[in-house]
């Protein structure tokens, strides 16, 4: 494999193993990096804190141009040596599913740490700090430049707004790597599509004994869910339907004059996930023209596009060469919603890769394993050095 001996020379060369090194000797610098960023709060819409704590260090580390765009997401370049290069774009977002007031705490035993958000995304974040550290301290100069971006708005409702922006600022002319703190072992380079909806019944409602009859918004709301719930969804490609909140209702003694339920909609593939969609509206119309009181209005929440590159792609090739090199595991193809939809769905080369093992991911209880930081770092630095030309 061309790419493999690539990768193993790159690896050979003095400096690169240096480096290599550098990440087994330093990991526990790096583990206490990881924890000062999951301390500061980060909840989606509310990341200026974290922001700021990052375009700080950013300037520290001699980054050119840094600075903060409007939604908070954070730029800092590494300068390549020839301006023509394609860019390269390495970005980990820097919200957390976890509130605010969230108790941040953080418990070691052994190789694990927890803590919320230690894995998704503070290891990501401490990723991008690390390689821009180590770029900085070994003189590793490629000929690209290296744009460093902590982003805003991957998880939840944030519906990639940040990546969206980055996207939109370095364009299809720029290659994208995305640093997700838990993918260890895992390469994504296809996107699966999400359509999220609140769909929101209306009816007369009234007093439960003495309008009996009246339509109520929640019985209709539960045809909804019931005639959704048998919609047949094809396994290949696999798409999915979730009927994940509802709300309604005003008291145990009134028809319900309103109702909603949140849905969200997936699949590997674009078409597939249209014409989900579209049997959702079919469904609905049919209930909603049996009860000519009640009135449904469907709104778009989340729009995460699907797309994907094939595995051919240098740079999903030199993702698993690097990979290969740092690890004798088999390489899973992760199928995901991360930033990389927005690249990958305009068809530019884009990569999701790992920088250690993690788990309950979005839970208060995440944890993350120290142990394969050096590994997932290294697979980085080599992919980095690579697609940037060095
Ligand atoms: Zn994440």
């Amino acid at each position: 494999m061309e790419n493999v001996s690539q990768i193993e020379l790159l690896a050979q060369r003095p400096p690169v193993q240096a480096a290599l090194r550098s990440f087994y000797t330093r990991q526990q610098e790096i583990v206490e990096l990881i924890i000062a960023i999951q301390q500061i709060p980060a909840p989606t819409f509310a990341e200026a804190e974290r922001a700021a704590y990052m375009e700080q260090r950013f300037a520290g580390l001699g980054l050119a141009d840094v600075a903060q765009d409007g939604l908070h997401n954070v730029y800092g370049r590494f300068p390549g040596h020839s301006p023509t290069a394609t860019p390269l774009v390495i970005s980990a977002h820097l919200d957390t599913v976890f509130p605010a007031n969230t108790d941040l705490t953080v418990q070691r035993k052994d190789s694990l740490i927890y803590g919320p958000g230690i894995g998704d995304n503070s290891a990501g974040l401490a990723g991008l700090l690390t390689l821009a550290q180590t770029l900085r301290d070994f003189a590793l100069r490629p000929a690209a430049d290296i744009w460093f971006v902590a982003n805003v708005g991957e998880e939840g409702m944030g519906d990639l707004r940040g990546m969206r922006a980055v996207v939109e600022r370095f364009g299809p002319g720029a290659l994208y790597i995305v640093l997700e703190g838990g993918l260890y072992g895992q390469i994504c380079h296809q996107a699966i599509g999400v359509r999220r909806f609140r769909l929101d019944v209306s009816g007369p409602g009234g007093h439960s004994w003495g309008s009996f009859g009246a339509t109520s918004a929640i019985h209709v709301l539960g045809r909804i869910i019931a005639a959704i719930a048998d919609l047949q969804a094809p396994q290949t490609p696999r798409t999915t339907y979730n009927v994940g909140l509802i709300e309604g209702g005003t008291s145990i003694n009134s028809i319900a004059q309103k109702a909603s339920l949140w849905l969200d909609l997936r699949s590997e593939d674009a078409g597939a996930l249209r014409q989900l969609e579209a049997n959702v509206n079919k469904v609905v119309q049919e209930v909603v023209a049996k009860f000519p009181e009640t009135a449904v209005a469907m709104h778009l929440v989340g729009d995460r596009p699907a797309g994907k590159i094939p595995r051919q792609t240098p740079l999903v090739s030199w993702a698993e060469a690097a990979l290969q090199h740092v690890s004798q595991e088999t390489i899973t193809y992760m199928t995901g919603s991360t930033d990389t939809n927005i690249p990958l769905s305009q068809g530019i080369p884009s990569v999701c890769i790992g920088l250690t093992r993690t788990g309950h991911a979005h839970r208060l209880d995440e944890y993350l394993d120290t142990t394969f930081l050096p590994q997932g770092l290294s697979q980085l630095l080599l992919l980095t050095l690579t697609a940037a030309g060095f």
